[in-house]
């Protein structure tokens, strides 16, 4: 039976993650390696500079005092009896869409999956405090897929289950959060001012085919990614007039 790798970043204790792991049981070996706590938008972080414990709170199952990045590497390099066929991240409490998906523990855990060479997807649930059966019984049918057909090198796939009821799946790219950051000014209980960045809103009437748009219409959305973040249309024009330019820096 394939190995899966379940992480997240919400904590080994989230109903998300115990319901992943449960339907996942149905298609292969599931071992979950998970921060022994919430650890939410440390992105793709992994930890340097102390000690990583790995505490086995049952068989096949471990809590990590570390990142979901730190969890995909021990699990794999560690802790798995052999390379999983399939590292799954998720569920998350809360959509990871669009510009957002950079501050994403969730979406770094399915990128270092695919990092170390493995097939490897994030889902992330609209209602963050709904029942996980829907995305879960999703992430089932998907994970059985990837074992069959696995992911070309370097891609990861990016999911997205709304809360409403689901209308059908879209193959989306990723969106754009235009605007709608805000940091929240507060005073504390001893009088001292402090910050808080505010909850992110995302823009009406964005095209069907992004992941915010196809969500909005009730679909779930795939959104493909790849590790290599080069910007292939722009890098002939940079190449071609910067390069010349910069030669300059050199002679000067
Ligand atoms: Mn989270």
């Amino acid at each position: 039976m394939a190995i899966i790798l379940v992480t997240n970043d919400d904590g080994i204790l989230s109903s998300g993650i115990k319901m992943l792991a449960e339907e996942l049981e149905a298609v292969g070996e599931v071992w979950v390696v998970a921060p022994e706590r919430e650890v939410s938008s440390v992105s793709h972080a992994i930890t340097l500079n102390q000690p990583l414990r790995a505490e086995k709170i049952a068989p096949q199952r471990y809590a990590v005092c570390g990142t979901p990045t730190d969890c995909v590497l021990l699990g794999v390099l560690k802790l798995l009896p052999a390379k999983p066929a399939l590292v799954v991240s998720g569920i998350n409490r809360g959509v990871n869409l669009a510009d957002d998906i950079t501050y994403s523990g969730t979406v770094a855990g399915a990128m270092e999956g695919a990092l170390l060479g493995i097939s490897s997807f994030a889902i992330s649930f609209e209602d963050s405090d709904g029942d996980f059966k829907k995305p879960a019984l999703f992430a089932k049918v998907l994970s059985s897929k990837l074992i069959k057909s696995p992911l070309p090198p370097g891609r990861f796939l990016n999911v997205n289950v709304p809360s409403s009821e689901i209308k059908g799946v879209r193959i989306t790219r990723q969106g754009r959060r235009s605007g709608g950051e805000s940091v929240l000014e507060r005073v504390d209980p001893r009088g001292k001012l402090y910050y808080w960045i505010g909850p992110q809103h995302y823009p009406e009437g964005e095209p069907e085919d992004t992941d915010i748009g196809a969500l909005k219409r009730g679909y779930i959305s795939i959104t493909p990614l790849r590790l290599d973040l080069t910007d292939y249309q722009l890098l002939p024009q940079l190449k071609e007039d910067w390069e010349k330019e910069f030669a300059s820096f050199l002679e000067g």
